[in-house]
């Protein structure tokens, strides 16, 4: 167990000293420890070696044999602590050259024996786990993610407060909002048949807090959103959320890069590399994807030039390009073949792969069952647009530039891409996404990000005319290939809102209905503001060197949204029900 904030305190009431801490320079000491029995091996006829285990570690207890001390047993044990003997040292444990000769031992909570064993990194499947949260807490991996994250969340703190930032809190019961996610309803018991919403996040309280002359907001802010469970997403989810008004986006950058790089240093005691940009555009052509993962190379190459005026029909195409596998040329004709499925299954026409060899005339030539369409002067473009080396293998795939630079880009992620949370820490700004994101069934565009993203200057009279080529002022930050969130500069005017809304295919009458209050305060002097917001689980998760954010969040639900433990979601009673208005028409599977 690592040491924690939590050991640094100084023990009070019914304990003088913390378990996991106690060591040579406290031999001679009379001390309590507070704890549970973390195992207990006899010693002998009359005595019991008992390790006690708190937050902090673990120490052995030598304690008198005939004491009713098992498994999970929350004790109290007071006694002298001293150098273990010769030949006993465990150098595997903190505390493993004393131990506490007992004189006093009070059970303060007897314990059946748990369902689990809760030594070293918990075996137990996570169903298991969940239903018994409150002993899976009790691990030394649950006890050292959910102290990174309050560290994490201190950190925030320290860097919000210190750049100006307010803490507000904004209303949990709600009203919808067009973000995107589906949301949850709760029912009124004052005015039947009416909602509200849990947020899926507090972005239009935010800008009104702007409007409210508030300058720089920020809260940790829990957000609900009713969405199919990942395992980097839950129904609800901490993200840190923030606005300030007369900023650029490079100001909100800024701020939001200090609490990140706060927050890594903090979890992790490493020095992150400053946080790149991209744009948006630069990410596709070069990463495949617009999350990109900046710890390893392979990036995407374009062999346009390479392959300007090839007779090869398969690379005459509007983008080919290209990925080098250092060393991949090792690689044997099945795997070669499930490459190529791969591709096509990801959306490709084909594959095609080059092993780089050794010319006979010296030099690096190209070796494949396509080489022979490619002219010499090609190949040797490829393997200098590349800077392929003997031994590698390049993969090429061509066609339209977007299904192209995605399947390479995936890819890329599959073939090279180490687990999220392995160091180092890469977090990358990626910029200027288009504004809209194809059409929904009936024609109309959807917003990239939210409909409250002010669109690119230069394109805001595209909105009417041409709305899939508006570039929008919004952002994402990405850390190793995650997206930890998204933001952007607002509109804050009324009339272009009216024209965002409306070239989503909102009618004026619906925009007034639903936004009403958020268009009337722009007409009251709206200054121009911009924010962003991102997701304090999956940034705690990497740091905390775990793949699922349900090993951050303590008490998390399961894929299928369930609490195991408390047994939520479950039936209300009929008088409740009455209460709220709510007949259930057909219960929607298994109920409690
Ligand atoms: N409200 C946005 C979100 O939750 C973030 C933002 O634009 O500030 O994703």
């Amino acid at each position: 167990m690592s040491s924690t904030a939590g050991s640094m305190a100084r023990p009070r009431g019914l304990r003088t000293a913390y378990c996991g801490v106690l060591g040579p320079g406290d031999a001679g000491r009379r001390v309590s420890v507070c704890g549970w029995v973390a195992r207990r091996r006899e010693h002998g006829e009359h005595l019991a070696f008992v390790d006690v285990r708190d937050h902090t570690g673990i120490i052995q207890c030598v304690v008198d044999g005939a004491a009713d001390l098992r498994s999970e047993y929350v004790v109290r044990i007071t006694g002298t602590v001293r150098p273990r003997p010769e030949g006993t040292v465990n150098d595997r444990l903190a505390t493993g050259e004393v131990e506490i000769g007992a004189e006093e031992v009070e059970v303060l909570s007897p314990a059946e024996p748990p369902p689990f064993s809760l030594g070293g990194r918990s075996e137990a499947e996570e169903p298991v786990r969940l239903r018994y949260r409150y002993l899976d807490l009790r691990t030394g991996r649950m006890q050292a993610n959910l102290r990174i994250r309050s560290r994490v969340n201190a950190a925030i703190r320290r860097s919000m407060d210190a750049q100006g930032f307010v803490e507000v809190e904004t209303p949990l019961l709600w009203t919808p909002t067009p973000e995107g996610a589906r949301e949850f309803a709760i029912p009124s018991r004052l005015q039947p048949g009416s909602f509200y919403v849990l947020p899926q996040s507090p972005q239009i309280a935010k800008q009104l807090l702007m409007v409210g002359g508030v300058d720089r907001y920020y809260q940790i802010a829990r957000c609900m959103r009713d969405e199919d469970l990942r395992a980097d997403r839950q129904f609800e989810f901490t993200q840190l959320d923030l606005e300030a008004s007369f900023v650029s986006k490079e100001d909100v950058w800024d701020f939001v890069s200090d609490a990140v790089l706060a927050a890594t240093r903090e979890a992790t005691g490493a020095e992150p590399a400053p946080v790149e940009t991209m744009t948006w555009d630069e990410a596709l052509d070069r990463y495949g994807t617009d999350k990109p993962d900046l710890r390893f190379a392979m990036e995407l190459v374009d062999l346009g030039v390479a392959v300007a005026a090839t007779g090869f029909k398969a690379f005459q195409a509007p983008c080919v390009r290209a990925i080098r596998i250092a060393g991949g040329g090792a690689l044997g004709r099945a795997r070669l073949d499930a490459l190529t499925n791969r591709a096509k299954q990801l959306g490709a026409a084909g594959l095609v792969w080059l092993r780089v060899v050794a010319a006979e005339a010296g030099g690096a030539e190209l070796e494949s069952p396509v080489a022979k369409f490619l002219a010499d002067e090609e190949r040797r473009a490829i393997v200098t647009a590349t800077a392929a080396e003997i031994g590698d293998l390049l993969v090429v795939v061509a066609g339209e530039r977007a299904p192209t630079s995605h399947v390479l880009g995936q890819l890329r992620l599959e073939l090279g891409q180490p687990p999220v949370f392995e160091p180092p820490y890469r977090f990358v700004w990626v910029s200027d996404f288009p504004m809209f994101e194809g059409l929904d069934d009936e024609g109309s565009p959807v917003a990239a990000h939210h409909p409250f993203t002010m669109p690119h200057p230069e394109d805001i009279d595209l909105l009417e005319t041409d709305p899939l080529a508006v570039r929008s002022q919004s952002y994402d930050l990405v850390l190793n290939g995650w997206e930890l969130g998204s933001g952007s500069i607002r509109v804050h005017r009324a009339d272009i809102q009216r024209r965002v809304f409306s070239a989503l295919g909102l009618s004026k009458e619906d925009a007034e209905a639903r936004f009403g209050f958020l268009l009337g305060a722009f007409r009251y002097g709206a200054p121009p503001h911009g924010g962003f917001a991102f997701g304090i689980d999956r940034l705690t998760a990497i740091l905390a060197g775990e793949a699922s954010i349900r090993d951050v969040i303590a008490f998390p639900k399961t894929q299928s949204g369930a609490d195991l433990m408390a047994g939520s979601p479950r039936s209300l009673p009929e008088r409740q029900l009455a209460e709220l208005g709510i007949r259930i028409v057909k219960p929607a599977g298994p109920g409690r």
